[in-house]
């Protein structure tokens, strides 16, 4: 578990475009943090910074006590979740699951038992053995979310995880989230368009504008102002 904390976080691109524009925040360990605001304003720039796939421009992100620019991306302790799934098509559930632990060398008895557990919590043990393409997209969100479980890392990142779910599903799986968050209480940052999502999920959201934080509140705060 750890909190993460950004400093005067800011990304400029090689064409010069300013995504992030200096932003600072301080997110508690075990919190739930979505991100919102509309598109282009730097949701997904932040987050891939904080997951140490671009390269910060200038500021710190901190993980627990450690600059993840320092750190190698193997030994980042960190899951992402993403809109797209990014399952591995030729391998079963199973080894999706499997996976990341293998590639950590993780003992095998350890690697069965992890992945059995995210297994049943996710409710998808009966699709161990099947391909992602004889799922349905719910089965496939749910092998995404669990391959993130099994690693048990101190924060998950979610870039719009249910934007590609019909409206139904992404109730459903909406809810499967909150349970998740509710058992595991893994510092969260969740980047969504979404309103009745950000609401239902957020301790504290951060809307972004133009690369900045516009405003940082609880749901209710943010949503009710009069
Ligand atoms: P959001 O996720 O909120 O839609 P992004 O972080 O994707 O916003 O983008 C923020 C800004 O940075 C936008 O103006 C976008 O065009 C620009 N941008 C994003 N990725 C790149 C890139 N790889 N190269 C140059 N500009 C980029
Ligand atoms: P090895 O690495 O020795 O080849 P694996 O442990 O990778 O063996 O498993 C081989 C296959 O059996 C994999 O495709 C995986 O889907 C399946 N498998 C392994 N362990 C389990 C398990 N506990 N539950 C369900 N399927 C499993």
């Amino acid at each position: 578990m750890a909190g993460i904390v950004l400093r005067d976080l800011k990304k400029v691109y090689a064409d010069g475009a300013e995504a992030v524009k200096g932003i600072s925040l301080d997110i508690r360990d075990g919190e739930f943090i979505v991100l919102v605001g509309p598109s282009g304003c730097g949701k997904s720039t932040l987050l891939r910074m904080v997951a140490g796939l671009e390269t910060v421009s200038d500021g710190e992100v901190r993980i627990g006590e450690r600059l993840v620019n320092t750190v190698e991306p193997a030994d980042r302790d960190i899951a992402m979740v993403f809109q797209n799934y990014a399952l591995y098509p030729h391998m079963t559930v199973y080894d999706n699951l499997a996976y990341g632990l293998r590639n950590r060398k993780t003992p095998k008895a350890e690697i069965e038992a992890r992945v059995g557990e995210a297994a049943r919590m996710l409710e998808i043990t009966p699709y161990l053995q099947r391909k992602p393409k004889a799922l349905s997209g719910g089965q496939r969100q749910r092998v995404a979310m669990g391959r993130a479980i099994v690693r048990k890392p101190s924060v998950f990142l979610f870039d719009e995880p249910l934007s590609n779910l019909d409206a139904r599903l992404r109730v459903t799986m909406r809810g499967e989230i909150k349970r998740l968050q509710k058992r595991l209480g893994t510092t969260s940052l969740y980047v969504t368009h979404d309103q009745l999502e950000a609401m239902t999920l957020a301790d504290r959201l951060v809307v972004l504008n133009g690369g900045r934080i516009e405003q940082i509140g609880t749901p209710l705060e943010i949503y009710h102002e009069p």
